[in-house]
């Protein structure tokens, strides 16, 4: 596998017009999140919080440089802990997602830190949603209008929730789009990350927010597409010659997106892209302790490496 020099640092607000902003944490690496805020005359609203209590109170700090009053409600893109973790040092916000990420982040609670080494998380709590929607609901951010629209599929995972202000152009993703990182569809699915994503490319966006990565536009999502579709197809023909995930993974060359972050990722990906093949119902729970081994096996037997 290619080496990457990575380089973690401090999270980052930064303006975007409008009251909206970015919380960028470089390198968008596994657990380094993106987060969004709105600071407006009447409202504060995050979209995300971080996954170490170090990281949160970061970010709360940055958002108290910037807002008018505290933060009111946070809209939680799905129940991935470096996108929830953070959630209880915002004690007065209300915080909403898809129903299913609510379920997802009690059943979950805060077993993700066992799957990296060397992090310190602090005294991390579980604050969940209270108020949950299906497929959509409108936020009235001062003057702006901003839908949050759970796609209908499995995509980046089964409660997945993007945040879209039509009238800035502006579109917040979180993790079903990164910037030269590698997708990550373990607990979603392939086909319907990829569908999802042909929606994104539909609307009319002119600033994308990424869940990992600097922010970009419109162009971040087509490769993510790209990605996607050599995966399924790595899938196909691994699975017709009786390969098992990690042997396709290790055949598969992956060309230019060898260089995107954690690459190890690809055997989960074949691993979803499998279940889907043999008709499994998208986002179904998979085991993940094998699947874990199978990308530090791909890994050259590292762990997965969060600088979080
Ligand atoms: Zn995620």
């Amino acid at each position: 596998m290619t080496t990457i020099e990575r380089a973690a640092t401090v999270g980052t607000l930064q303006p975007l017009g409008g009251g909206f902003h970015a919380f960028i944490q470089p390198d968008g690496g596994w657990g380094l999140n993106n987060a969004g805020l709105f600071a407006g005359e009447r409202s504060t609203v995050l979209i995300d919080t971080c996954f170490t209590e170090s990281r949160g109170k970061r970010l709360r700090d940055a958002v108290a440089a910037v807002a008018n009053q505290p933060v009111g409600v946070i809209v939680n893109t799905h129940h991935h802990g470096d996108h929830t973790y953070g959630n209880y040092l915002f004690p007065e916000a209300t915080i909403i997602a898809q129903h299913a990420c609510r379920d997802r982040m009690l059943a979950t609670g805060l077993d993700t830190c066992h799957l990296f080494e060397g992090v310190d998380w602090g005294d991390l709590e579980i604050s969940e949603p209270t108020v949950t929607f299906t497929d959509e609901i409108t936020l009235h951010l001062d003057d702006s209008a901003a839908t949050v629209r759970h796609p209908g599929r499995a995509a980046h995972t089964n409660e997945d929730a993007y945040v879209w202000i039509p009238e800035r152009r502006l579109l917040y993703t979180g993790d079903l789009v990164f910037n030269r990182g590698t997708p990550f569809v373990l607990m979603g699915s392939v086909t319907g990350l990829i569908t999802t994503l042909r929606e994104l490319a539909e609307l009319d966006v002119e600033t994308l927010v990424p869940g990992h990565g600097a922010i970009g536009d419109a162009s971040l999502i087509q490769p993510q597409i790209d990605y996607l579709e050599l995966v399924w197809e790595a899938a196909r023909e691994g699975m017709a010659d009786g390969l098992t995930p990690l042997e396709t993974a290790r055949r598969t060359d992956l060309g230019a997106y060898a260089s995107w972050l954690d690459a190890e990722r690809l055997p989960a990906n074949l691993h979803r892209a499998y279940s889907e093949l043999r008709g499994e119902e998208p986002g179904r729970v998979l085991d993940l302790a094998p699947i874990v081994a199978d990308m530090v096996a791909f890994n050259d037997g590292k762990p997965l490496h969060c600088l979080a």
